[in-house]
């Protein structure tokens, strides 16, 4: 639609000045062989002058209608709007029941010979276009009863003069007043789809916003434990722990967990080499002299934190007297016994008990 307003401000509708609450739109051709807007306006250098003196922008004429649909100077069609949208104009005279000057914005389709198919489909196209303007800028749906009709059908509604207009030119290029419609109603619905890009970003969006959103969900309480466990022993960074994993991560993942159990029953097996039973309970080398060196060693019995209490290192030399058979010959253990003898916090050090 090419849109330009040139308003008819001589024109005695325009000068009454009284409004409508628009409830649709009424399709007029004017019944004249001039498709040049100009004939209807004064005009100017793009819309075309006219030269006459007949056009309607002065007072003593009975008529005005909203805009016309025609031929702008350079040949080209557009729309020149010649009254507010919601002005009431002066268009269907009155019907049997009353006037649709009181409901509709109105436009006139300005007419040629009635016989060029180039000129007829660049005018009807026009006005689909600015019919589903206005349908748009008054929230008026075209497919509904009475909203958009054309001057012939008004007269049929009671609500317009007897005139003929559109349906003795419409009709010789194949177009029927329900085919208008649908075709406004069609831009009108091509508005409302979505191109693919916008369903694309809707799509991406709303993933994202589930996705952080459940990232951002705590761990909850049953799995609490098992969880510090998992991150404690590097199979998850602890990032994002509701977070759906990838194929990567979880093969990740996996792979952490699978050298770790292998690292661990490794470990486990190496300790079980080691293993000693002091007072009947077992425990391993590492595990013993750590608990030598007055470090808290935590197993299920709590056995190793009572070998050696924090700083006494006397009782450290009781244990390694009581123990001095079973574990005699222990490189890992003899070299805390040495440490000890060099130290010298012993008044009889443990040289010899070992
Ligand atoms: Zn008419």
């Amino acid at each position: 639609m090419r849109l330009k307003q040139q308003l008819l401000t001589q024109n005695d509708c325009y000068r009454v000045r009284r409004t409508i609450q628009p409830k649709g739109v009424m399709v007029h051709s004017t019944g004249a062989n001039n498709p040049k807007v100009s004939r209807y306006v004064p005009g100017d250098e793009i819309l075309g002058f006219n030269a006459n003196g007949n056009h309607w922008d002065r007072p003593g004429l009975d008529k005005c209608v909203h805009a016309f649909i025609g031929v702008f100077a350079d040949g080209g069609i557009g729309t020149v709007q010649t009254l507010p949208w919601n002005a009431r104009g002066w268009h269907a005279g009155k019907g049997k029941k009353c006037s649709a000057n009181n409901t509709h914005i109105s436009f006139e389709i300005c007419e040629d010979s009635l016989t060029d198919p180039v000129y007829f489909q660049a005018a009807y196209q026009e006005a689909v276009e600015l019919t589903a303007y206005l349908c748009r800028e008054y929230g008026l749906d075209p497919l509904a009863d009475g909203v958009v009709i054309c001057h012939q059908e008004g007269y049929r509604r009671g609500i317009a003069s007897n005139h003929g207009d559109v349906l003795h030119w419409f009709p010789k290029f194949r177009k029927s007043m329900d085919d208008f419609r649908r075709d406004v109603a069609q831009i009108l619905k091509g508005e409302d789809d979505m191109t693919e890009d916008q369903v694309r970003k809707l799509v991406r969006d709303e993933l994202a916003r589930i996705e952080a959103e459940s990232a951002a969900r705590p761990v909850p309480d049953w799995a609490k434990e098992l969880y510090a466990d998992a991150v404690a022993r590097g199979i998850t960074d602890g990032s994002r722990p509701m977070a759906a994993a990838t194929r990567l991560e979880t093969a990740i993942m996996v792979n952490a967990a699978a050298k770790l159990s292998k690292k661990e029953s490794s470990a486990a097996a190496e300790d079980e080499k080691c293993v000693k039973e002091i007072d009947g309970v077992r425990c391993t080398l590492q595990a013993i002299s750590y608990g030598m060196k007055g470090e808290e060693i935590r197993n299920s019995e709590g056995f190793y934190c009572q070998l050696v209490p924090h700083g006494v290192l006397e009782q450290a030399y009781e244990v390694l007297r009581r123990y001095e058979k079973l574990l005699a010959g222990e490189p890992l253990v003899e070299q805390i016994a040495d440490d000890w003898r060099k130290s010298g916090k012993f008044s009889e050090g443990p040289k010899g008990v070992i």
